[in-house]
């Protein structure tokens, strides 16, 4: 089988690889598309300076289950699935545990992407939301706007959706946000002071993976309010205003998990709501490459051009 493996910098190179053999409690899926997530980035654009390298990433995968081991239960030829792997995923096949397959339902295969649905799902179980909460969303590219959509689907009063690009913001304002601000334009803080009564955002999330939306969380949440880490913090350190979030008694979240059952059980939860169609991602896939592209696909994310939100890699045009 074909996989592609990140060689050096912004440097794919195709091996072929023989297709990987299962074990009993594991099924042979036949990859459809693997999305492209911000944690890679990183060690594309050659900012991890190339350690670790070669690796064959890729863990944002779906396809159709090929073969199943004898105790893969519930699990068969031709199931459609979104699947949990950690790397391998830009590539004709993987072998996985059947415990970290989800089922698609009708949605397109390259929609499946329950890795980062897993991610947001999480991040807005542990905030908490509530009904006739204001919430705050820094950041509108693909996870800020995953987040978005879940939060809204928990029924909050206001979404204050900020960032620095008005495109992204246009794209917010389509999903539901129900104020968009401009940083730089704007001042988020005094426009979340006016729509919460001088109260400030009962929740707000970062998902930027940048200094300044993380000290801004501080600015626009309320006494006692949850301020909540979804961005990726790697390539630097980060400070917090520790005194003055320790002051008004913010509950501060960590999105970022580790623990496999918790990202399964998330992945299950998000699953969920993709198949029954209580949630949608295909307004949100604005690039799309084959395989052979990989390299177009990694460069598009790395660039982020106008209108970008979040690239996926076809493995199989045919079953995507
Ligand atoms: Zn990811």
């Amino acid at each position: 089988m074909r996989i592609a493996v990140l060689d050096a910098p912004q440097r794919f190179r195709f091996e072929d690889r023989p297709v990987p053999t299962i074990g009993d409690g594991q099924a042979l899926v036949r990859v459809a598309a693997c999305g492209v997530c911000t944690s890679e980035l990183h060690m594309w654009d050659g900012t991890t300076g190339g350690r670790g390298l070669p690796r064959a990433i890729g863990h944002e995968v779906s396809g159709v289950v090929e073969r199943v081991g004898s105790a893969a239960d519930g699990l068969r030829a031709g199931d459609r699935v979104a699947v949990w792997v950690t790397e391998g995923g830009f590539a004709e096949h993987v072998a996985v545990d059947a415990a970290a397959c989800f089922p698609t339902g009708d949605v397109p295969l390259e929609q499946a992407l329950g890795e980062p649905l897993a991610c947001a799902v999480n991040a807005v179980e542990l905030a908490g939301v509530a009904l006739g909460d204001d919430v705050v969303v820094i950041g509108a590219g693909f996870m800020g706007n995953l987040v978005q959509k879940l939060v809204q689907l928990r029924g909050p009063r206001h979404v204050i959706v900020a960032d620095t690009r008005p495109d992204a913001l246009e794209r917010a304002a389509r999903l539901g946000a129900t104020r968009t601000v401009l940083v730089g334009h704007e001042p988020l803080p005094e426009v979340v002071a006016e729509l919460t009564g001088g109260r400030g955002a009962d929740v707000s999330f970062e998902a930027t993976g940048v200094q300044a939306a993380l000290t801004a969380l501080g600015e626009v949440t309320r006494m006692s309010g949850t301020v909540v880490i979804v961005g990726y913090h790697q390539g630097g350190e980060r400070t917090i205003p520790l005194a003055a979030w320790n002051w008004m008694a913010f509950t501060i979240v960590n999105a970022h998990f580790r623990e496999v059952p918790t990202i399964l059980r998330g992945m299950r939860t998000g699953m969920r709501l993709l198949a029954s169609d209580r949630l949608e991602l295909g307004d949100l896939l604005t690039h799309r490459f084959p395989l052979a592209d990989i390299d177009r696909a990694f460069r598009a994310s790395h660039e982020k051009p106008p209108g970008f939100c979040k690239a996926t890699v076809v493995v199989d045009g045919a079953l995507a």
